[in-house]
């Protein structure tokens, strides 16, 4: 059997000429026929590079999304997920043992907050929550024990950017592994060129971009993929959060737009933030001026995909922010709904939603003010009249 183990062989999956279509035929298997009983044994130990097991370890149309991933991040191989969380656990399971210690940008996604928070402590892995802009303060909490710096590259929901390149330097001082979730800014920013170690994404999100499926990918060394798929160690194999390879093609068929979307949600949003913050609203996005770390993203990003899709807007009160949203609902300005990348705007009051599991006393600490609105802008063609057309909503409903 062919091996398609090695990244730089998997394009031999996709066959040219009279008989090859223009897409990687699925793969519609859960287990593989061996010849010969030898190999299977084999493969068990991990010796028969190139046959496949059984479709929890992996799968040909995996493989391809996942070569298509590592490409896009820039890393030596990938491995795709059922969710998003599905990959930030592996990775995180991977790396730590009991007695291990975390540090974690405070201001993250709520699932993944609650998972470092609630979930790991009774496995007696630790985190401590930082400001991740204060190199001082993540240098003072690094323990014997810590593993990891996490962070991601926008955070969710308030936009702050971190610094890869800085907490690369810090993660090679103290040999530590830098995890970044990139899933607010896929292609704007490469983490793994600035020196992350290991790359994250829902593909839930802007990757996939249709909002019908949910799913992850981890992007590094072939080393430590082939470590997560390990049969007798791997949290992936042993875990088994394996994404379908259905939904692995329909995926691979989105990310062929990504350049093109991405274009036109971070066009749009920008378009938004620079009107809004013209009208004295509270704007947040990391593609104005004012923003704490607009010159940071700037170093960091491909200018030509922009700042990304996703602001904030603060509405003032939960109340105000819920009717503005009813009405935008209703104007068919977009939809209330949690999640971001669809071709509609989407908007959500995070403090009760996407970040309703950080207690409250944190998330006001924090900025997450109960008046916050995340928008992820849509791909609207004419976004001149949309904003005209959300001004008259902010009138009637005395957002201002
Ligand atoms: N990372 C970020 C930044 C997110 O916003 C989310 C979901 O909202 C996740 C990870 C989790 O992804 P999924 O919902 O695909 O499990």
């Amino acid at each position: 059997m062919k091996n398609f183990n090695a990244a730089n062989e998997i394009q031999d999956l996709q066959y040219f000429g009279e008989f090859g279509g223009v897409n990687p035929s699925i793969s519609d298997s859960s287990t593989y026929t061996f010849l010969s009983a030898k190999t299977m044994f084999d493969t068990f130990e991990g010796n028969a590079d190139g046959c496949y097991l059984y479709s929890r370890h992996s799968s040909p149309m995996n493989l391809y999304l996942a070569q298509a991933l590592a490409k896009l991040e820039n890393t030596a191989a990938a491995n795709v997920t059922a969710s998003g969380m599905g990959a930030i656990t592996t990775v995180l399971l991977q790396l730590c043992q009991s007695g291990d210690h975390i540090i974690s940008s405070r201001t993250i996604y709520g699932g993944t907050y609650a998972f470092l928070k609630n979930f790991l402590p009774p496995f007696h892995i630790e985190t401590s929550f930082v400001d991740i802009s204060n190199f001082e303060g993540i240098e003072s909490a690094i323990r014997p024990t810590t593993k990891i710096i996490y962070c991601e590259t926008v955070s969710n929901p308030l936009l702050e950017i971190a610094d890869i390149r800085k907490l690369s330097a810090i993660c090679k001082k103290y040999n530590l592994k830098l995890v970044v979730d990139n899933t607010f800014s896929p292609l704007s920013v490469s983490p793994g060129v600035l020196g992350a170690d290991i790359v994250i994404h829902s593909l839930t999100k802007f990757i996939n971009g249709s909002s019908d499926t949910v799913g992850g990918v981890y992007c590094g060394t072939q080393e430590f993929i082939n470590e997560t798929k390990n049969v007798n160690s791997g949290a992936c194999m042993l875990l088994g959060p394996t994404m379908d390879s259905l939904r692995s093609a329909s995926i691979l068929k989105n990310l062929r737009t990504l350049h093109i979307r991405i274009k036109q949600h971070s066009y749009n949003a920008l378009y938004l933030a620079e009107r809004f913050e013209q009208d004295g609203l509270k704007v947040c996005y990391p593609g104005l001026q004012s923003h704490k770390h607009h010159e940071l993203m700037k170093s960091m990003m491909h200018t030509e995909y922009g700042f990304g899709g996703i602001l904030t807007l603060d509405a003032g009160t939960t109340d105000k922010a819920n009717e503005f949203m009813e009405l935008m609902q209703k104007e068919n300005l977009g939809y209330l709904a949690v999640s971001l990348g669809f071709y509609k705007t989407l908007f959500s009051c995070s403090g009760s939603s996407t970040s309703s599991e950080i207690p409250e006393e944190e998330r006001i600490s924090m900025g997450i003010s109960d008046g916050l609105i995340r928008f992820s802008i849509g791909l609207d063609d004419d976004i001149q009249r949309t904003y005209q057309r959300m001004k008259a909503c902010m009138v009637k409903t005395g957002v201002n």
